[in-house]
């Protein structure tokens, strides 16, 4: 069956293999919406409650990493903001309602990306050893990668969710399973939080762009790792890249 090089090839979840972000975006609207029939008449726009919001969650992410309460606090965050400016009483119900909202974004049914159960069939048929890496809360997380199907491709010691996707977490990862620094691949479609802490660490990076893409998703990739650095449109390209290797490389 193994006639390849083995390779430890490390899958991010979220909008690689699953998608996530079109349901925060979702839910973002309806906050929106909502937030315009509190507020509307006061003369506040669908684009100044849009980008507080999303500047109250980034920063909640950067100082405490991908939990599970953070974003729909951030909902009543920002409620709490254009409540304050425009003298309008917080209203104990109210915020219970956004927080419900914000929460909802973690009950829709996992919709797989196209081809990621043929390309990991394919990939642990070929005898690499693949590796899930995720931020977030970890019974959001693990709940979700079984309900994706595609838990049957990790084993359960090489599922790792973290709150934070940074060189530090990457690298517990890599010296927890001996995945040395030139011996293995990372794709993801984070820039940030995938691509450029895997590429600092010495692996190849595969990145997978998204059409809409979270803010806080970018990052500027180093001329100086571009030689490691691949991209492509979509999941069914994974494995040519990963079997063209190191060559291309150079
Ligand atoms: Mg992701």
């Amino acid at each position: 069956m193994i006639n390849v090089e083995r390779e430890h090839i490390i899958f991010d979840l979220d909008d690689t293999l699953v998608h996530c972000n079109v349901h925060f975006l979702r839910v973002r609207r309806q906050f929106v919406d909502q937030m315009l029939r509190w507020f509307g008449r006061a003369g506040v726009t669908a684009r100044e409650i849009w980008r507080l919001q999303a500047r109250i969650d980034l920063e909640q992410v950067e100082r405490d990493g991908l939990g599970k309460d953070r974003f729909p606090q951030s909902l009543v965050a920002a409620y709490r903001v254009f409540c304050g400016k425009f003298r309008r009483p917080t209203d104990a119900e109210e915020e219970r309602a956004l927080l419900s909202l914000g929460y909802t974004v973690y009950e829709y049914p996992v919709t797989l990306y196209p081809h990621a159960r043929e390309i990991l069939e394919h990939l642990h048929n070929q005898g690499h050893v693949l590796y899930l890496y995720t931020g977030g809360d970890p019974d959001v997380q693990l709940d979700k990668l079984t309900r994706s199907g595609l838990d049957r491709f990790f084993a359960p010691d090489r599922r790792f969710v973290t709150p934070f996707k940074d060189r530090a977490h990457l690298r517990h990862l890599m010296d927890r399973h001996g995945v040395p620094p030139f011996g293995g691949w990372m794709v993801g479609n984070s820039l940030r939080s995938d691509i450029l802490p895997a590429l600092e660490l010495g692996l190849m990076a595969i990145h997978i762009p998204e059409s809409q893409p979270w803010e806080f998703d970018h990052a500027v990739i180093p001329d100086v790792y571009h030689p490691r650095f691949r991209s492509v449109s979509e999941l069914r390209e994974v494995p040519a890249v990963i079997s063209r290797g190191r060559v291309a490389a150079g």
